[in-house]
């Protein structure tokens, strides 16, 4: 039976026996949860549960991963998840192990957290969750909940059930929302907790894990619950593409994308987050769940042209970064010297999957450019970059400077030192990050997005 769409707020009151530890003070019944797969959404689940009180084992088949964790060496950098994870383990509540052959038949509640990547016909690849479910299948005790975190297609708790293939065994959708560079706050305080389900005693014990986070909770059917992580990608992405084609309007009619975007954003109707104008979204999100989410409407006889539009659009706004720049070295960017500041896809995060500033970069080299760039955390290897340890070596000899990340720091650069090192006049910001009065003072010429 299908379970009711049911949304609610639940404000850390439960009927439930309490003991252990609670990081807010309102009791928990702590449950033993295994995380599986411990990349940037398992490890944030991971340690989130733990602060919640649970007792929480992270699996990986990485042993370079789990090793650093099990020395207290977090292998990605993400704002808090390091204290939060040490002191956890400190407490006896985080553990870490390679591999699932040990499992704990203690625990409760299993949590995919594997990588969905996208597979040669833009559907998301179900390799590695398959491969996750048929490890653990046989292991996990009667009346377990494996609870799929992975972004996964439409159909994919019945295809997790079917390899489980166990009568004694729940499946439960519960996709994640969280935002790289943002993780540990959105865990703490999520907008909201997505489940779904067939079995809404599963759902409501899923449910259970959160309550000490007072945060809206919708209990809906599987189908739904995954559509939702989808949608919202989907959406988001479209936002962004549309505020970056009302940038290039705004270049067009000399109008100041930062002035309409605040105009807009501030109806409730349409908010101000997500209407940035940027160089094209990426990460390892928006582009393969775009992709996704475009076959799993085909696969339902609908062709959603306007996401393909957006999609369109974003490799468009690449294009428009790598004019600028070409248009900035006087037409030809053969031999050209390009010092970018910013790699990883966003601020925050040293994520570099599919991030926009190795999307131009490609472009950069494939016109016969040297790019040398500078990131404060995040390092790319074999993509042709010359990487820099000092933001100032991008600046060294460069014909124009572009910024990629909206890393916080760019904003107070020495542009007169930098100046000083260019051989070129000019630097794109694609972030809006430098203001123009420090860049005019310096001798140089901004070419922003939408300006
Ligand atoms: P990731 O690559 O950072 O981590 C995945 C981990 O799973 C890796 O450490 C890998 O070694 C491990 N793994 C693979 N197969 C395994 C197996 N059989 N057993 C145990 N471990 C295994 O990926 P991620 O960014 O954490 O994404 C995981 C899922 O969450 C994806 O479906 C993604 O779309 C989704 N998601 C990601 C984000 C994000 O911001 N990164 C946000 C929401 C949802």
């Amino acid at each position: 039976m299908l379970a009711a769409c049911n949304f609610r707020k639940i404000r850390g009151q439960n009927d439930l026996d309490a003991h252990e530890y609670s990081s807010t003070g309102v009791s928990v019944t702590a449950a033993n949860i295994t995380i599986i797969g411990t990349g940037y959404v398992g490890l944030v689940t991971g340690a989130g549960f733990a602060e919640l009180g649970h007792n929480v084992t992270c699996v990986d088949i990485d042993q370079r991963k789990i090793d650093l964790l099990q020395k207290g060496e977090i292998p990605i950098f993400e704002d808090g998840l390091a204290e939060l994870v040490v002191r956890n383990m400190r407490a006896g509540r985080l553990q870490f192990q390679v591999g699932q052959d040990d499992l704990s038949l203690a625990n409760q509640y299993f949590y995919l957290c594997v990588p969905t990547p996208q597979g040669p016909d833009g559907a998301a690849d179900l390799r590695y969750l398959e491969e996750a479910v048929l490890s653990i299948g046989p292991l996990v005790p009667t009346d377990a909940i494996i609870v799929n975190k992975s972004t996964v297609p439409v159909g994919s708790t019945v295809f997790v059930e079917q390899h489980i293939n166990r009568r004694d065994v729940h499946v439960v959708s519960n996709p994640e929302f969280l935002r790289e560079g943002s993780a540990v706050q959105d865990f703490m305080h999520p907008d909201r907790i997505v489940i779904g389900g067939d079995d809404q005693a599963a759902c409501v014990r899923v449910e259970s894990l959160y309550l000490e986070l007072g945060a809206n909770i919708l209990i809906t059917d599987a189908a739904s619950a995954e559509l939702i992580k989808y949608a919202s990608n989907a959406f988001l992405a479209t936002k962004l593409s549309f505020i970056n084609a009302i940038a290039a309007v705004c270049e067009g009619v000399g109008a100041d994308v930062d002035k309409v975007r605040l105009g807009m954003g501030y109806d409730s109707r349409i908010g101000l987050d997500f209407l940035h104008p940027g160089p094209g979204w990426g990460g390892s999100c928006f582009p393969k769940d775009t992709q996704a989410m475009l076959r799993i409407a085909e696969d339902a006889g609908y062709d959603f042209e306007l996401l393909r539009s957006a999609i369109t659009s974003n490799n468009d706004q690449f294009e428009r970064v790598v004019n600028k720049l070409r248009h900035a070295v006087g037409g030809d960017l053969q031999g050209a010297r390009i010092g970018m500041l910013g790699l990883s896809f966003k601020a925050g995060t040293d994520d570099t999957r599919m991030s926009p500033a190795l999307a131009v970069a490609k472009r950069l080299l494939n016109e016969g450019a040297t790019v040398v760039a500078y990131d404060p955390v995040a390092v790319v290897l074999a993509e042709g970059i010359e990487q820099v340890m000092d933001p100032y070596a991008v600046f060294d000899n460069a014909d124009v400077g572009i910024v990629m990340t909206e890393w916080p720091e760019f904003k107070w650069l020495d542009l007169h030192k930098a100046a000083a090192l260019m051989r070129g006049h000019a630097i794109v910001d694609t972030r809006g990050v430098l203001e123009l009065g420090g860049v005019a003072q310096a001798g140089l010429s901004l070419v922003a997005v939408g300006r």
